[in-house]
């Protein structure tokens, strides 16, 4: 590991290449947990639906979605994606956004994915330069981009996502990579205390519920990373965000919509554990 480390500090132009190729494909694969997350967790519904109403009738077998199985296929015609036109932003280039079978447009959405995974994870790299924190950084942005968009889509924050990123976040920590175990601990704690008690706010003052369960775990999430330190800057940016959109918003629709928060508590979260330390002390030094 540490030679790996030495050597790409000696060649940052290779760190940003390797990083920049891999995280295309890991783009890719992202879009396929976008895409099948959702419907897998609804699969699962159902299928507990079914034994609880008809406990008497045998399961109907239906083939299981994994992350992996069945292989990608077309929305319309269900042709199978060959791998060659399975290759990050390229293909989808080739293909002029068309499906090679039935000349079905296939959304902007996934080679934007691919870009974006590729982007953040370049900034990931320029921040923390060849590292274990760049490595563990990586990692959470890759977890956010899924948890961001998944919201966005469907209005959750899946526990199979947020749960895993918190013990992550405390696992890494009792080494020391971003702060103390203590205050990763303290950071996840007072995460859920803290969003709570805004939610508990808001519904007191509003009388309408402004925040899900999935709001609170991924706040504490970013808490176990960063420790407690970081929530306010967190709670403070997501809240300016998601009021410029909801201006914005309301300019355009005439009413208030209920909007996810998810996604603005990730970007907020994704900030302040690549350049927290720079604002805080631009704001209590400068
Ligand atoms: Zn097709």
């Amino acid at each position: 590991m540490q030679e790996i480390i030495s050597y790409f500090i000696q060649n940052p132009t290779a760190l940003y290449i390797a990083v920049g190729l891999l995280s295309l494909c890991i783009g890719s694969f992202l879009n396929v947990v976008i895409y099948r997350t959702p419907k897998m967790m609804e699969q699962g519904w159902h299928h507990e639906c079914q034994i609880l109403l008809h406990p008497e009738q045998p399961i109907i077998d239906e083939t299981k979605l994994t992350l992996s199985k069945p292989a990608s296929t077309c929305p319309k015609c269900q042709s199978t994606i060959r791998w060659y036109q399975n290759i990050p932003v390229i293909s989808w280039l080739a293909l002029r956004g068309k499906c090679g079978s039935c000349q079905n447009p296939i959304s902007i959405r996934y080679p934007l994915i691919e870009l974006l995974t590729m982007v953040c994870s370049l900034i990931v790299v320029a921040v923390f330069g060849a590292s274990i924190q760049m490595l563990c950084a990586l990692i959470f942005t890759w977890v956010l981009i899924v948890l961001i968009f998944i919201d966005f889509d469907t209005r959750l924050l899946p526990d199979q996502f947020t749960l895993p990123l918190a013990g992550l976040g405390l696992a890494i920590n009792s080494f020391f990579i971003f702060t103390t175990p203590k205050a990763a601990i303290w950071g996840y704690i007072l995460g859920f205390l803290c969003l709570w008690i805004v939610a508990f706010l808001h519904q007191l003052i509003r009388k309408e519920e402004g925040m899900g369960t999935g709001d609170l775990k991924l706040l504490a999430a970013l808490g176990a990373w960063m420790g407690p330190s970081m929530l306010l800057l967190i709670i403070l940016l997501s809240s300016i965000m998601g009021s410029i959109i909801g201006l914005i918003l309301l300019k355009k629709n005439g009413e208030s919509l209920p909007y996810p928060f998810g996604p603005y508590i990730a970007i907020a979260g994704w900030i302040a554990l690549l350049w927290g330390d720079q604002i805080a002390k631009a704001y209590l030094g400068g």
